[in-house]
């Protein structure tokens, strides 16, 4: 059975009841995390839970435990037998009825769950299209917040185009894919959208940053235009359940050569190395 974790109870996810004055369900007003399980063990887990309490911070979601919410992230993870799995957890501002302003002393409503995750093989080896649009999202992008609406819109305009992803621009500087960070590499040098309030700054694009600082691979965290983009030697896109995806198509046209390039192959596999290095870590 498929256990989850609701408002202090951990229940049969296919029986679960949603309170219906949870304000994620009438606002989307909350936070969110996907945490990778690779082996039955957590991957950067420690950075998924500063950043969740970041973004609730952000959004003045108060009176969260960190150590609630990790002890809640392993309790999930052992009660379900899943050992390659991606766990979700939200955190929505409480249980009211609807209105706007936050409501006077409601707490904090957890909900965790986990599905099984393969990585993406297929795709990391052979690359992926991608198109490109405007970024009309808001100006908090950097809150990992359970609105998706404008993501979910960008993504299915990529669907609807035969594509994977949507890497968005604002005013022709790409900010991010519609669930993804994009890198681009040009005369080996990697390029990549500043960590500022334009774009949510993936765990996957940190790691992919620290791998490079660690490798000397020279990088910037600079914003580059489509045009850029579309001329760059490589681009790829990050992120927690699709690692480093390779895109060798944007809106029709091949990128480099249209093949998968060495820079991009180098921090797959400098990547794939961490996460057979889990293997060895302890976790409580
Ligand atoms: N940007 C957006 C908009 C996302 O939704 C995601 C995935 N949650 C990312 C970037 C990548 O972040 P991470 O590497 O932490 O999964």
């Amino acid at each position: 059975m498929r256990i989850s974790y609701y408002n202090g109870e951990y229940v049969n996810h296919d029986e679960m009841r949603i309170k219906s004055g949870d304000r994620a369900f009438y606002f989307g007003d909350g936070v969110y995390e996907v945490v990778r399980i690779y082996d039955g063990r957590f991957f950067t887990l420690d950075e998924h839970t500063d950043r969740l309490m970041a973004s609730a911070e952000e959004v003045m979601i108060r009176g969260l435990e960190r150590d609630e919410i990790v002890e809640i992230l392993h309790e999930v993870r052992e009660r379900n037998a899943i050992t390659d799995g991606a766990l979700y957890i939200q955190v929505s501002r409480g249980i009211a009825p609807r209105d706007h302003s936050f409501p006077d002393g409601s707490k904090p409503v957890i909900y965790a769950s986990i599905r099984e995750a393969k990585r993406p093989h297929g795709q990391m080896e052979e690359g992926v299209r991608a198109v490109t649009t405007e970024d009309y999202r808001w100006l908090k992008c950097h809150v990992k917040s359970l609105n998706l609406l404008a993501n979910v819109m960008e993504k299915q305009y990529a669907v609807e185009n035969g594509a994977k992803e949507t890497i968005m621009h604002r005013d022709g500087v790409v900010t991010e894919g519609s669930s993804t960070n994009v890198f681009m590499v040009r005369n080996g040098t990697l390029f990549t959208h500043p960590a500022d309030n334009l774009i949510l700054n993936g765990i996957t694009r940190q790691e992919v940053l620290k791998l490079a600082e660690a490798n000397e691979i020279p990088f910037r965290e600079e914003g580059f235009t489509v045009p850029d983009m579309s001329e760059a030697d490589e681009v790829f896109y990050t992120s927690t359940t699709q690692e480093i995806t390779p895109v060798t198509n944007i809106d029709g046209r091949q990128v480099g050569d249209g093949s998968v390039g060495g820079t991009t192959r180098k921090l797959q596999s400098l990547f794939n190395k961490k996460i057979t290095q889990l293997k060895s870590v302890k976790q409580s």
